[in-house]
């Protein structure tokens, strides 16, 4: 625990009223910064800003306002049923947090922390504002395991490898594992006002959508305890995406609708393979994060290895296009990427292989691909986008040596032996026989005129030529004095 943690526990000093702002947090159980202000406060107001600065620039039918919506909604109604209220605001943080928490007298704003810089900016723009209207902010660790500088390297340094970097957050977990915030305790606390009604989505500006993906948190208890039934199996069948392999959790991660610690508990406790793989995923989403509170330079477009800034990429719109409409040609990136398009979710194996195909069979720059997929994905996590098309790229921490490079079509292969996940996405391919559903170009001629679907945009060989020399001529270049 931190010491600004311990010292508030520990604190004689009670504050009257304070508030608790809700962010990528939206439950109440095991809530840190919940936790904290309701057991230094007589009255705790709850919060949740849409900020204007975050949903002005997204597109009007955007996907996660409406997940968001809802979690916001069913954060509203727990808090009801548990004697409080949720007051809903609208704007700039640093303009609208300051004057509500002014407007109640409240003498302190309890959050959790963020470690995207623009977050981190912001955080630091409402604790000044506060701080001259004599206001206090404190600030959590919630949404990660461990963070900022708590697992460092001997030399004192952050680490770099993945590998290292785990063996050291497991023997921490082991040794000194974050406290369970017990809430439900102190709900008494919660300040009993009229709740805020929740503002519709057109009136916030955006479309009316029901998203396709459980919400709030009974979508993530739903999907959690299911998940349980299937952890021990995870290692065996998270790379395939046609299978019931993984948790589906990332958006609830994002949102916070699920305690990570939880999550991380359940497996440690287990054991198991399928438990041990699961817990290194959220080691990697802590390695992430980690990683971006050191190198704020990423969230500026920066590579995270310097010498990768300027590969000569191609950056042919019409291929970008093709591979954002899911019509390269290679069923198993299509299929990916109208997934993506449909549900706002991609599996794993396949943000891997679409990621790729983009950057070293499309020659297009991660940073689009990067951008693409923040537009999209449900469970947009900056750093963890970052980290996993700079780890695909080759430009990232431990990512994978730039002249691995996936073949779509072994990857199709095997992943998806039986082209289950590609029939499902891909309907014009589900007549397609088996042997050539990989591969359509393949088939006879006869047999390919009745399907509609396109030849492949490019040729995976030679692309994979062109990429190795981009990134050779990238190496001498850099190499040279
Ligand atoms: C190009 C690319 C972009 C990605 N963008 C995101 C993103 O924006 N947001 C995001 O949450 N994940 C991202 N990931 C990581 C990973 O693909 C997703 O977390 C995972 O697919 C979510 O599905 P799940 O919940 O079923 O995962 P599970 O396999 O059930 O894993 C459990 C949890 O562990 C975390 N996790 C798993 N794999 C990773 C990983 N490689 N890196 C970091 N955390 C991980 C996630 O929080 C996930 O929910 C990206 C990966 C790649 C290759």
């Amino acid at each position: 625990m931190l010491l600004q943690e311990k010292r508030l526990l520990n604190a004689q000093a009670t504050y009257d009223d304070s508030l608790c702002w809700f962010r990528r947090d939206l439950r109440l159980d095991d809530h840190a910064a919940l936790y904290h202000a309701l057991e230094q406060s007589r009255r705790v107001h709850c919060i949740f800003l849409f900020d204007s600065e975050i949903l002005d620039p997204l597109a009007r039918s955007d996907k996660r306002v409406a997940f968001l919506w809802q979690c916001v909604r069913a954060l509203s109604e727990k808090l009801q049923e548990s004697g409080g209220a949720l007051q809903i605001l609208h704007g700039r943080a640093p303009v609208e947090i300051p004057r509500f928490a002014h407007g109640i007298g409240a003498q302190a704003v309890f959050c959790n922390r963020d470690y995207d810089p623009a977050a981190i900016e912001r955080d630091a723009a409402v604790a000044l504002e506060l701080k001259e209207k004599g206001i206090a902010f404190h600030d959590f660790k919630d949404q990660v395991i461990f963070e900022r500088n708590e697992i460092l390297a001997k030399t004192g340094r952050p680490y770099t490898v993945f590998t290292a970097y785990k063996n050291a957050w497991l023997a921490k977990l082991e040794k000194s594992p974050p406290p369970i915030y017990l809430t439900g305790k102190h709900l008494s606390s919660l300040a009993p006002c009229a709740p805020s009604p929740v503002p519709s989505l057109e009136s916030l500006g955006f479309e009316s959508s029901q998203p396709d993906f459980p919400a709030g948190m009974s979508g993530a208890e739903a999907l959690f305890s299911d998940f349980l039934e299937r952890m021990e199996n995870y290692h065996a069948l998270r790379d395939f995406p046609a299978a019931e392999g993984t948790s589906r959790l990332s958006p609830h991660l994002r949102f916070g609708t699920l305690s990570t610690r939880r999550m991380a508990f359940a497996a440690h406790h287990r054991k198991g393979p399928g438990a041990q793989a699961f817990l290194s995923e959220l080691v990697w989403r802590d390695f992430y994060q980690m990683i971006l509170y050191h190198h704020p330079q990423l969230a500026a477009g920066r590579a995270y290895k310097p010498e990768f800034e300027h590969l000569a990429f191609e950056n042919d719109p019409a291929k970008f296009n093709a591979w954002r409409e899911g019509k390269t040609g290679y069923p198993l990136v299509d299929a990916a990427m109208r997934q993506l398009d449909l549900t706002g979710y991609m599996h794993n194996r396949l943000r891997m292989v679409t990621a790729s195909f983009l950057v070293k069979d499309l020659h297009v720059d991660w940073r689009w691909g990067e951008r693409h997929f923040a537009d999209k994905l449900l469970d947009f996590d900056f750093a963890s986008n970052n980290g996993g098309w700079q780890w695909v790229a080759s430009t990232g921490s431990d990512s994978q040596p730039w002249f691995r490079i996936f073949n779509p079509v072994t990857q199709s292969r095997r992943f998806d032996p039986k082209g289950a996940f590609i029939r499902r996405h891909l309907p014009e391919l589900s007549a397609c026989p088996d042997k050539w559903i990989h591969a359509p170009w393949l088939m006879p001629e006869e047999a390919r005129s009745k399907i509609d679907y396109p030849e492949p945009i490019v040729d995976h060989a030679i692309a994979r030529r062109k990429t190795l020399e981009i990134y050779k001529l990238n190496d001498e270049i850099s190499a040279s004095p």
